[in-house]
């Protein structure tokens, strides 16, 4: 590979929108003709009236029928196989936060071109050979560990798959062998910014970091300034899941303003979720992807459930595959309190910009007396006195002002001593909804 080119693939990477398209029709088409060999697809098309021979254009793809996770569910753990077993080289599974998980499949080459994808991704950010890469994300069935793992190898980088959890090993690991790329979700990112107070180590002083690949879950502009400056690094945003192999699907370029969707590999759709009726460049919906090159378990029109839109225009970087926004969150966070509709990350976004709220934070649901009462419990930073009842007075007062003025209802605040909140070693749970229980 030449390292000094700006592209990982050049032929992947800097082709024609038309070139492209050519690509994703032809690419859509072997797609659904392989998707009839699994029951499940069979059987959906059939009952659908639907012909995979039906779409001879990229417009054509409306009509193909929706799959959900419900039907990855129903048809568990085989029912959308369209190679035999033996052909299988490896399994993973989504996370699970919400509900029973679903098993994904993949071939030797299933494992390579997801490998290749997620080194293309890496690349575009400036990540190089002879980088010295730190996973900090964990491995097993979760595809952010063995997806950055096997995707950094095939870059070319000293891989150090140290896993998640450990705070004071990865900062020891990272002064040894003087990592300057990592990848990490930002819950983790977050707390491990105390670890570093605790231990006296300054990123920007006594390490070689450069580059910080996060996702996993949604994280806000404040948040990533946060890091930015705590840790001296460029992070950008890395957005995959399970059901489209894990890592390596959208990935922010150096402008850091949006995440390009590698559309020679996947077709990417946004989405009315309730008329399921495509909506316009620019109009936030659902986010409903297609695997174009998978081989064991290709998934035609998924409902991922994250929202999100198109960012309209080209990127400035040249490259024709278009951008998703940041995540707002799955439509399953959101949440309805006393009328109004709520995404945890209008909570972070108000909460991250106050320098004295900490870096952990939890939104409990309750429900007294048939009243519903929002409570938004933060850390403080171990820079405010806790002793100074005054000052956390107003802090408190602020907060619950500026997130009025954000969500027009004022939730109760609660102030947490630094490091006093739950912490997860996975994905964190930003929610407590007790209404249901
Ligand atoms: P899993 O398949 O268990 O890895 O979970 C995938 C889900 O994680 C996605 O459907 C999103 O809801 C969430 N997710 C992954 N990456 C991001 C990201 N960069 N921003 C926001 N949410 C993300
Ligand atoms: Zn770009």
């Amino acid at each position: 590979m030449n390292t000094t080119s700006e592209f990982w693939d050049k032929s992947a990477e800097d082709l024609s929108r038309e070139d492209l398209e050519a690509l994703q029709l032809s690419r859509l088409q072997s797609t659904l003709e392989r998707v009839m060999r699994s029951p499940f697809y069979s059987r959906r098309f059939a009952e659908t009236g639907f012909r995979p021979d039906a779409v001879t254009h990229m417009s054509d793809a409306r009509s193909i029928p929706f799959t959900t996770k419900q039907d990855l569910r129903d048809s568990f753990p085989y029912g959308l196989l369209c190679e035999p077993r033996d052909r299988l080289a490896r399994m993973h599974a989504s996370s699970g936060t919400t509900g029973q998980s679903v098993a994904i499949f993949y071939t030797k080459t299933d494992l390579q071109t997801w490998a290749d994808l997620v080194a293309r991704c890496m690349y575009m950010t400036g990540a190089r050979p002879g980088d010295t890469f730190q996973n900090l994300s964990g491995y097993g069935l979760f595809t952010g560990g063995l997806g950055f793992q096997y995707g950094a190898e095939r870059l070319g980088m000293l891989t150090i798959p140290a896993g998640a959890g450990n705070s004071k090993r990865q900062i020891q690991l990272m002064r040894d062998f003087s990592t300057n790329v990592i990848h990490i979700i930002p819950s983790f990112a977050l707390l491990l910014m105390d670890v570093f107070k605790e231990q006296g180590v300054d990123p920007r002083e006594d390490l070689s970091l450069k580059i910080a690949f996060i996702g996993a879950e949604p994280y806000s502009e404040e948040v990533r300034k946060r890091l930015e400056d705590f840790y001296g690094i460029k992070v950008y945003n890395s957005y995959g899941l399970s059901e489209m192999n894990g890592p390596g699907v959208g990935f922010e370029c150096p402008q850091q303003n949006g995440m390009h969707i590698w559309e020679d590999s996947y077709m990417v759709e946004i989405v009315d979720p309730k008329t399921l009726e495509p909506v316009p460049d620019g109009q936030y919906g659902e986010l409903v992807m297609t695997t174009l090159r998978r081989e064991a378990m290709p998934i035609v029109r998924y409902r991922t459930k994250d929202l999100t839109r198109i960012l309209p225009g080209p990127c400035p970087c040249g490259r024709v595959h278009r951008r998703i926004d940041r995540i707002q969150g799955r439509s399953d966070d959101m949440f309805i309190i006393k009328g109004v509709n709520v995404f945890p990350i209008q909570v972070e976004q108000v909460l991250m910009n106050i320098p004295e709220v900490g870096n952990n934070y939890v939104i409990v649901l309750r429900r007294e007396n048939n009243i519903d009462d929002m409570i938004v419990r933060v850390e403080v930073t171990d820079r405010i006195f806790v002793e100074d009842m005054r000052l956390l007075h107003r802090l408190q007062q602020r907060i619950a002002r500026d997130l009025k003025s954000e969500l027009l209802l004022t939730p109760k605040v609660e102030l947490a001593e630094p490091n006093s909140l739950p912490k997860s070693e996975g994905k964190a749970v930003r929610l407590l909804d007790q209404r249901k229980l």
